[in-house]
């Protein structure tokens, strides 16, 4: 399930935006003020923040700036919340590393909008569209990956992962990331249980002459190739 911080220190709307992104199948955590919202961070990062601009003590700016000048948090998907209209500070807020901008009141209409937007664009992964790499397709909504009309038996982390491959091609991940991003905790799993996962993931992938998909890059982590001959694995 996508999860979604919600940073905003005015109750109400809190609750209004943290039951309208539950309502879509979300998980969503609120955070009342900077601490709060960081030590979430440090715990799970999430696929998204909705980041309220004016907090007590640090605001949202200078949270968002520093989200983007650390290194584990610099593509943390931000969308910034505020009461403030006027260009400068939507300039200010975009410059701080906000992804978009929302102007408070909103509807839920144009929250949620905005939500998948970003999210299609940064975090793919926390979306239910189905996505096809190298004849592969995988379906978060049916839980189905499949090449041609052959269906493929994956594990639930397994599938995670090439979920997450899948809609970050070419890229490389550090193992570290990996925990991150699909397993949602970077503390307490060890890094060994990525190459586990990933050599079960490779099997998995081999009735279907897949395997070479997901490459080991040595001294940096996994990257998924859409260069994949056709030939047996
Ligand atoms: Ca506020």
């Amino acid at each position: 399930m996508s999860r979604v911080l919600v940073v905003e220190d005015e109750m109400a709307i809190a609750e209004l935006i943290a039951l309208n992104l539950r309502h879509s199948g979300f998980d969503v955590v609120v955070a009342h003020n900077a601490d709060d919202a960081q030590s979430e961070i440090d715990k799970v990062l999430p696929d998204l923040v909705l980041l309220d601009w004016m907090l007590p003590g640090q605001s949202g700016l200078a949270l968002a700036k520093r989200w983007r000048s650390a290194s584990r948090t610099r593509d943390l998907p931000i969308i910034m919340l505020t009461a403030r209209a006027e260009e400068v500070d939507k300039v200010a807020g975009l410059d701080a590393g906000a992804d978009d901008y929302l102007t408070k009141p909103f509807s839920t209409h144009e929250l949620m909008a905005r939500v998948r937007a970003v999210l299609r664009r940064k975090a793919p992964q926390a979306l239910d569209a189905a996505v096809e790499v190298a004849g592969l397709r995988l379906d978060p909504a049916t839980r189905r990956v499949c090449r041609g009309d052959q269906e493929i038996k994956i594990g639930p982390t397994e599938f995670k992962l090439l979920h997450f491959f899948m809609t970050h091609p070419e890229r490389v991940h550090s193992r570290a990331q990996l925990l991150d991003r699909v397993w949602g905790d970077h503390v307490f799993i060890e890094e060994r249980t990525v190459d586990v996962h990933v050599k079960r993931l490779r099997e998995a992938l081999s009735p279907v002459q897949r395997s070479q998909l997901i490459e080991t890059v040595r001294g940096a982590g996994y990257r998924l190739t859409q260069q994949v001959a056709d030939v047996a694995a």
